[in-house]
């Protein structure tokens, strides 16, 4: 049976709900323990309170007993368990009655509607904030690639097609026969590349492993040879440019030179 809490992630989110906010949750109880002891405390202190719970509230561990028994267990806090058998008068013990109004009322408040609902809050909110990431998780599954992490409209707008994106450039399978060649190969045939990767996978002596840097993250071959295109296309026009300017240039060169020439014919004619 518990084998089916792991397997399933909705029952395990059902135990983490709990497990997560431990430390949220440990504060609250001890913030609960607190006010169930000066609670407990003023049972005990007080004889016409301590008479309707009669012999279970001999010690003041037996005063907070009752109360962390029965004051979190009744809807209406420990008024309900105290009312139960003989309630005060409000005409013939009136001092009693105003005493105990208050006193149940208070209860009521700080731990049955306060700090009981705030554990609940937090229980029901991790599991939320859980059901949320599960969903994430699987939304990423169909719209992100398991490789390069890319989001599909990215991938589109870029041109790329998302199929043969994840069945063929950044097959996931493809990623893990590689990996498993590379651990299959000895250490004195890998070549650089699977030497890197396998360091970086499977770490060495002084290194952990387990570091994706090897993978070709937030960026696509595919997509870098579109931007490739415009590259060139902007290398091409400064070249063109160039070539135009180195041309002017000549044109003016042969010009000075064929009036400097001419120049020289004339002083040689003048002679
Ligand atoms: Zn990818």
């Amino acid at each position: 049976m518990l084998d089916i809490i792991v397997q399933e992630e909705t029952c395990r989110n059902i135990v983490y709900a709990i497990y997560y906010p431990r430390d949220q949750l440990k504060w609250t109880f001890i913030l609960t323990f607190t006010f169930l002891y000066i609670f407990g405390f003023v049972i005990f202190e007080l004889s016409d309170f301590r008479s309707v719970v009669e012999d279970e509230c001999d010690t003041l561990l037996g005063c907070f007993l009752v109360l962390f028994n029965q004051g979190l267990r009744m809807g209406g806090g420990i008024g309900d368990y105290l009312g139960g058998g003989d309630p005060p008068s409000i005409t013939e013990e009136h001092a009693t009655w105003m005493r105990r109004t208050f006193f149940d009322l208070f209860f009521f408040l700080v731990v049955t509607v306060i700090l009981l609902n705030v554990v609940f809050g937090i229980i029901i909110d991790t599991f939320g904030d859980l059901r949320d990431q599960k969903k994430d998780k699987e939304e990423n599954k169909v719209t992100m690639c398991f490789i390069c992490g890319l989001e599909q409209r990215d991938l589109k707008a870029g041109g790329v097609n998302w199929q043969k994106h994840i069945k063929e450039q950044h097959h996931m399978w493809n990623y893990i026969y590689y990996l498993m060649h590379i651990r299959a190969t000895p250490l004195d045939e890998r070549n650089g590349v699977e030497t890197y990767v396998a360091r970086l996978a499977f770490g060495t002596a002084d290194e952990a492993g387990g570091d994706i840097d090897w993978l070709p993250l937030d960026q696509c071959l595919a997509l870098r040879e579109d931007s490739g295109d415009a590259d060139e296309e902007d290398v091409l026009g400064d070249l063109r440019a160039a070539v135009a300017a180195l041309a002017a240039q000549t044109r003016d060169l042969q010009e000075q030179v064929a009036e400097i020439s001419e120049r020289q014919a004339e002083a040689a004619a003048a002679r």
